[in-house]
């Protein structure tokens, strides 16, 4: 369930108008709706409460610290793939144990953190990996609980660069490569391979690819315990899809129907790494027209969000509805634009919108996913604030940056400023 609406003609997040929220705070400016993130959170929880499992909120979709502390809240661990996100769910007050790392190209510095935290489980993506930690676990004098991330070679029917399922991917290991791994664990003295991973795309709206996958992911862990490798953790990772347009994904009881008859004679507890079902629709980037610009075939609705800002469109061609804050009547069609120096940095072509005039407010849709988390400062520009609503409550849960919030870390070294000896003379 959404909680953005019309009343009275105006669009509200919860109950406050979004437009209030954008005189106060300005734009271009995310905002989340926190009905929405809990009900999204309690539909996995519903639907899989008769399953010993764990939930770990995938943090890369939205990294906002009290994002992540409202996931944290309804019990849900975190799935993270580096240092960094690790530092902001320790930040959040998330439980060590309930911590999944995954990614193919962890350094030794990640690995070592992830070591020292004692999260619960570390996602192998290759064997040079599980040699790193094995070093480090040494090092440490730790047993280091790991899972290996297969690679279950199936075709998630999504967009090709965010399918991560497939044949010829970089992620994870095949199956022969996983069994081999398997029966020479006893080499890694300070490792216990204590589960299976996969993770086979995101925005998957359909069963089939799921059920295709855990089923091979069943036969895998029946094979290895007749080797006897038991196998208690299996992770099915994300990539629940959305509705961005016409999508119908499937919910989270429909995944339970397809896939739990599949897992449970295996014996094993589930994790599950949902991140864009979590917050995809729970936000919505509110931006202002700075101006309309007709050329000869087009008309133009610039905006003062950029693709620095939303990247999803330019990265994917992904396709994000467009409404405007005041219900109007009648339509123009339209490019929308933003103002970074680059052709692909527009948010709709040619498509059908409301008539924007200058200052009037423009939103986009289904932008709680993917678009803070991947936002950058390209043409220096700031990234938008964002605000998270509770009800009749707002709260700035990113500040808007600054211009020295661009230039942090940076210096002008002396031996690049030319001695003023050398200035020139006009003549
Ligand atoms: C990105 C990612 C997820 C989450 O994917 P969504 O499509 O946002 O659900 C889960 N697990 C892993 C390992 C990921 O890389």
């Amino acid at each position: 369930m959404n909680h953005f609406n019309f009343k009275n003609g105006h669009l509200y997040c919860e109950n406050i108008p979004v437009k209030d929220i954008a005189e106060k705070i300005g734009t271009p400016t995310y905002i989340y709706s926190s009905a929405t993130i809990n009900n999204n959170l309690e539909l996995f929880d519903e639907a899989f409460k008769d399953y010993p499992h764990l939930f770990c909120y995938s943090m890369k979709a939205n990294s906002n610290l009290s994002i992540l502390a409202i996931t944290a809240k309804k019990g849900w661990g975190i799935d993270i793939v580096s240092g960094g996100e690790l530092f902001r769910a320790l930040k959040a007050g998330v439980d060590p144990k309930k911590i999944v790392y995954a990614g193919v190209g962890k350094t030794s510095k990640e690995l070592k953190e992830a070591i020292d935290a004692d999260i619960l489980l570390i996602n192998i993506e290759s064997e040079a990996e599980l040699e790193a930690i094995d070093k480090i676990g040494k090092q440490s004098e730790k047993e280091v609980s790991v899972a290996l991330r297969i690679n279950p070679e199936i075709e998630p029917e999504t967009h090709h660069n965010i399918a991560t399922g497939k044949k010829g991917t970089k992620f994870g290991l095949s199956f022969i490569r996983a069994k081999e791994i398997f029966l020479k664990r006893a080499n890694y003295k300070n490792i216990q391979i204590e589960g299976l991973h996969m993770h086979i795309g995101s925005q998957i709206v359909s069963l089939k690819p799921y059920e295709e996958a855990v089923r091979k992911m069943v036969e895998f862990i029946e094979e290895l315990k007749k080797e006897d490798v038991p196998i208690q953790w299996l992770n099915i990772g994300g990539g629940m899809g959305i509705t961005y347009k016409e999508e119908i994904p499937p919910t989270p009881s429909q995944l339970a129907d397809a896939i739990l008859p599949l897992i449970e004679k295996t014996g094993c507890k589930l994790i599950i790494e949902p991140g864009r079902f979590i917050v995809g629709n729970a936000g919505i980037l509110i931006t202002k027209v700075l101006y309309t610009k007709i050329s000869e075939d087009r008309n133009f609705i610039i905006v003062d969000a950029g693709m620095n800002s939303l990247v999803r469109v330019a990265l994917y061609g992904a396709y994000h509805e467009i409404l405007s804050e005041e219900q109007k009547y009648g339509t123009i069609v339209a490019d929308v634009v933003g103002p970074i120096c680059e052709n692909t940095d527009f948010f709709a072509k040619n498509r059908e919108l409301p008539p924007f005039k200058q200052g009037d407010y423009l939103i986009i849709m289904s932008t709680g996913a993917f678009s803070f988390s991947m936002s950058s400062n390209y043409n220096s520009h700031t990234r938008p604030a964002e605000v998270l609503i509770d009800n009749s409550r707002g709260y700035l849960i990113k500040r808007r940056e600054s211009y020295l919030d661009l230039i942090q870390g940076e210096s002008i070294s002396p031996r690049l400023v030319l001695p003023s000896s050398l200035e020139s003379v006009d003549f």
